[in-house]
């Protein structure tokens, strides 16, 4: 799953920070919230459907107390939508409960789960995150041991939160798929996947975790373990292009710079003649600005976002999707008619967002539409927490650039190349997976989709 995590340990009002906390990453996820806290003698919990400030108010967070608190805003890739499937997982064991919040996908959870099963494992979500607990109830040693253990045997991507009533431990996989940060209150830590979280509640933003680390608390003492094989980083490159907040820092580096970037690099390689640059809101706004001062041609908000609607991509459902698109964007006349525009936007899936948009624009009397997209065409799924879909959907897989460019029906239609993109990020560029450019994987796909129901329906 996309998702974001955010946890709290060793300061009092742990469930009011992690509330805010899920509240700057709520663009990672709005298809559900959770929160768990602990005050050291049993976890308090509150999971709902919507986003983060319809599910919680100030009596729910009263009834979360203690010292200590994960939460998780749900974006669901495997896994049903449904209220089963929403985080923390919570459960109950003889040792007292355990709750964890996951960000990233397994690929090899349905083979576990389908092992697990045949020797009398009952599931109670269709969640992949589920196999990690119930590696960890087989597992033996302390809970940091326990829970190293249950990881050693998942493959994937995973930037995790694990509680019991007194710990709380941060995981990245080794590859480093996903984000996770670590930062410092006056009292206590706080560990997350954006950094933007650290600014709204004054944590200082300490380090990254790096890929492999496991990370946990003893007071005020932070510790730190390597427990897996190393191997290379293959952090997410979508993370800079599309899903991270532009005010986060994250894989070393500014997500705002690299995505203005990727703006100044589309101008360099596909220059065109147009009067204004018109970035698609939000998401093409950075790169939009890179491109408008490279080419010197005026940036103008030709297309204005009514901001009170979700991210539609980010509805499960097809039909929802649709209805969002046409209330989410309009575009400015006074801006578009009679001019020759270049429409700047970060990334084509489906295509169906972006045809409606061209639409739109010509709607409104735009002369010329030259598409420029600030990363390569997305060709292949991803496995790893990233809502791309099946390959039969993604138009980049299906059709040439010059098919998809009659299908907008717009006068040009440029890609940045792979060889750009890896310009615009700093370091080292083969430290991250490019898996939807290229289709080449880090991690073997899972061998089939986890196409799991549950039974009993609730009514
Ligand atoms: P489409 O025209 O359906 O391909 O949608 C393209 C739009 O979806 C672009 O404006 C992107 O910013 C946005 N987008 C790209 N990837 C995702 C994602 N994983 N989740 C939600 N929106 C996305």
């Amino acid at each position: 799953m996309g998702c974001g995590v955010f946890g709290v340990y060793g300061h009092p009002e742990a469930a009011n920070l992690t509330y805010l906390g899920l509240y700057a990453l709520q663009h990672r996820g709005q298809e559900g919230a959770g929160i768990v806290s602990s005050d050291g003698k049993g976890l308090y919990y509150h999971r709902d459907m919507g986003l983060v400030a319809d599910v919680f108010n100030v009596e729910k967070l009263k009834k979360l107390p203690g010292f200590l608190a994960i939460g998780h805003v749900r974006y669901s890739t495997t896994g049903q939508s449904h209220p089963k499937n929403l985080q923390p997982l919570i459960f109950d064991y003889s040792r007292g409960g355990i709750a964890i919040a996951h960000n990233g996908n397994l690929t090899n959870a349905g083979m576990i789960r389908r092992e697990l099963e045949k020797e009398g494992a009952i599931f109670q979500s269709t969640s992949d995150t589920e196999v990690i607990i119930h590696l960890f109830a087989r597992a033996k040693g302390e809970t940091v041991e326990r829970l190293i253990s249950a990881l050693k045997h998942v493959e994937g991507a995973y930037s995790l939160l694990f509680m019991s009533e007194k710990e709380l431990i941060a995981v990245r996989d080794p590859h480093g798929f996903r984000p996770l940060v670590l930062g410092k209150l006056k009292k206590g830590w706080v560990v997350g996947s954006e950094t933007c979280a650290f600014d709204l509640i004054g944590a200082e933003f300490v380090r990254e975790i790096e890929p492999g680390e496991v990370v946990w608390f003893e007071g005020e003492k932070c510790f730190s373990l390597f427990p897996f094989p190393k191997t290379k980083p293959k952090q997410c490159i979508f993370e800079f292009i599309y899903f991270a907040r532009p005010d986060s820092f994250l894989f070393g580096q500014s997500v705002y710079k690299v995505r203005k970037q990727l703006g100044i690099e589309l101008a360099e390689e596909a220059p065109t003649e147009a009067e204004v640059v018109i970035p698609v809101p939000d998401s093409g706004v950075p790169s939009a600005i890179g491109f408008s001062h490279h080419s010197g041609i005026p940036l103008e908000l030709g297309i204005i976002r009514n901001h009170y609607v979700g991210r539609t991509f980010i509805e499960p459902q097809d039909s929802i999707r649709h209805f969002g698109v046409k209330v989410k964007l309009n575009a400015v006349r006074e801006v578009l008619q009679g001019k020759r525009i270049v429409v700047v936007d970060d990334s084509i899936v489906r295509g169906t967002t972006v045809k409606k948009n061209m639409f739109m624009l010509r709607q409104a009397g735009a002369q010329e539409i030259h598409v420029r997209i600030s990363s390569p065409p997305i060709i292949s799924p991803c496995f790893y927490g990233i809502d791309t879909p099946t390959k039969e959907e993604l138009i980049a897989a299906n059709l040439s650039v010059e098919d998809i460019r009659r299908f907008l029906d717009v006068e040009s239609l440029a890609y940045l190349s792979l060889e750009g993109l890896k310009r615009c990020v700093k370091g080292h560029k083969d430290e991250f997976c490019y898996a939807c450019f290229t289709g080449c994987y880090p991690v073997s796909p899972p061998r089939e989709r986890m196409q799991l129901e549950f039974f009993a329906k609730e009514v």
